[in-house]
């Protein structure tokens, strides 16, 4: 086993994954006891995808102290509010899930709540009606919420970024570097254990060993470390997500840029329309059983019609689910290397900032003390399960009947844990969480309204409101969110202003 002090952290891979670890890292321990050193191949791309994001990236950027207007200009970065979901309830269906704040409290009870008993009682209109957020993506508006008075009716409405992932790294890469962080490149080829099966050099193609205590595994779908070396196995979760394929291109700009991303349900999976300043990400997630790659191929250009592709189309094999431990003696899996979760709700780069975040704060000695990999194991598989909990509510509330894969999901299995969450608020209308989940009441309420799951009954406790004076602020609160919207300026306008000057 190594000795008592941590001194050098060794990052294998320079995708989104490994620059984060490296900036988070060197602005937290700023090279000075433990040293951060980080290897990536230039022989080996990165998987170049992954480009909406939820707010928490905004608090991450944040505290690594970066200037948003430069993030914003230097990744081709647009604002997103939300996701808009269209045909996943049935086909011309569409529904929303925004950030932020939706609606008021009534009563000391969540906004949900309350609103829930308002439409049982014939009250006309949506739960969305209520989220600014999501009145300016329908309105194609933008305003930062930290800019807009906290009286005003489109306060709290959060946002996120939409960015090229290649210029994000870079971004990354330049600020680890320009505080210290050693880069290395080449091509790890062996990988050597001590006695005890914990990881002690990385030797390069050349022959050059790298040498460290702990190594953070961002090596992408292979896991060199965690998985090739260290054995950790995997716990897939395809019964549950049949999605295992994904075809990919870039296309043009052509219209004015949507402040959100668009996920739109097809035969056997869904597309994603992910808006950059200057292009559009877009891509087909769909199921190999249901679905073959030159029939995904041809619904993904179908989709696009006569949009001038930039890119080549590529299509990346994935297998949902995630290590069975995400550390592993001394060696932590950030990024592809740790699992994969579909990108529906924008989730994968804000697991490696969020374990990222938990292991600052269990910052292991040299001798890796298995009770604190234990309790991060214990936090972040938690953390996966919610999300992978939260992404198949999607599926498995569908009303489409009209492809085999559709039909598949309306009577898949789902884990028990989704099962009692929906039996619940089907009969009672209540929504539990834990405080640490990624995704609120408000976030699964969303969805459940959206893909029309109501309860049978409503939480006893909002009859203590008054309907009729509820439904008198309800009318106001709308038409004041709708009126405040339109004088924003749109979304390009406000990016060429913001991120521009
Ligand atoms: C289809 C798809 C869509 C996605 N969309 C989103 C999204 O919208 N939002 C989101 O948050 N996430 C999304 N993701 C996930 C996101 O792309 C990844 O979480 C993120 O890019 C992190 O990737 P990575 O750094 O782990 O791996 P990679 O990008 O694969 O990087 C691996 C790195 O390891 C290096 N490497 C590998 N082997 C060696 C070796 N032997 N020696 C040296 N270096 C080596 C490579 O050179 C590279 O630098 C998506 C993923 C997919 C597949």
């Amino acid at each position: 086993m190594g000795e008592a002090r941590l001194r050098r952290i060794v990052i294998l891979g320079g995708g989104t994954a490994g620059w984060i670890a490296a900036a988070g890292l060197v602005n937290r321990l700023k090279q000075k006891y433990i040293e951060v050193v980080l290897i990536e191949s230039e022989s080996i791309p990165t998987v170049g995808v992954g480009e909406a994001t939820i707010p928490p990236m905004r608090t991450f950027l944040q505290s690594l102290g970066i200037n948003e207007r430069d993030f914003i200009r230097k990744t081709n970065a647009s604002f997103k509010l939300g996701i808009k979901f269209s045909d996943w309830h049935t086909k011309g269906d569409a529904y929303f899930h925004a950030f932020g704040k939706t609606g008021v409290v009534f009563d000391k009870n969540e906004f949900y709540r309350s609103w829930d008993r308002a439409r049982a009682n014939g009250y006309q209109g949506k739960f969305t009606d209520f989220c600014p957020a999501v009145s300016m993506c329908q309105q194609n508006k933008f305003y930062r919420e930290q800019d807009v008075p906290k009286e005003s009716f489109v306060s709290g409405a959060s946002y996120a970024y939409h960015f090229d992932a290649g210029l994000m790294a870079r971004y990354l890469s330049d600020y680890a570097q320009t505080r210290g962080i050693k880069r290395i490149e080449g091509t790890v080829t062996e990988v050597t254990k001590d006695s005890h099966g914990y990881i002690r050099r990385l030797t390069l193609s050349d022959g050059t060993p790298v040498e460290g205590d702990f190594f953070i595994d961002c090596s992408g779908f292979k896991g060199i470390l965690i998985e090739e070396t260290l054995k950790t196995g995997y716990t897939d979760w395809r019964d549950y997500l049949p999605c295992d394929r994904a075809v990919t291109v870039q296309s043009e700009q052509i219209h004015d840029i949507p402040p959100y991303t668009h996920s739109v349900a097809k035969d056997s999976g869904w597309m994603w329309q992910i808006p950059l300043e200057n292009r559009m990400g877009n891509g087909y997630v769909f199921s190999s059983r249901y679905c073959s790659d030159e029939k995904a191929k041809r619904t993904l250009l179908e989709t696009l019609g006569n949009q001038t592709l930039i890119s080549d189309i590529r299509f990346i094999p994935f297998t949902t689910g995630v290590r069975k431990k995400l550390w592993n003696k001394n060696c932590l899996a950030l990024g592809l290397s740790s699992g994969f979760l579909e990108p529906l709700e924008s989730t994968a780069i804000h697991l490696v900032v969020k374990s990222l975040e938990v292991f600052m704060t269990m910052l292991p000695d040299g001798n890796c003390d298995e009770l604190l990999s234990n309790e991060f194991n214990r936090i972040m598989l938690q953390e996966y399960e919610n999300i992978r909990d939260f992404i198949i509510l999607h599926y498995c509330t569908t009303q489409r009947d009209d492809s085999p894969f559709w039909d598949f999901c309306r009577h898949m299995p789902i884990p028990p844990s989704l099962q009692e969450k929906i039996a619940l608020f089907q009969s009672k209308g209540v929504i539990f969480y834990n405080p640490y989940d990624l995704f609120k009441p408000v976030n699964w309420y969303s969805v459940f309204e959206g893909m029309k799951v109501h309860p049978k009954r409503q939480d006893p406790i909002t009859e203590l409101t008054d309907i009729r004076s509820m439904v008198t602020i309800l009318d106001q609160m709308r038409l004041k969110i709708d009126d405040t919207v339109r004088r924003l300026p749109s979304h390009r306008a406000f990016l060429n202003t913001y991120g521009q000057t």
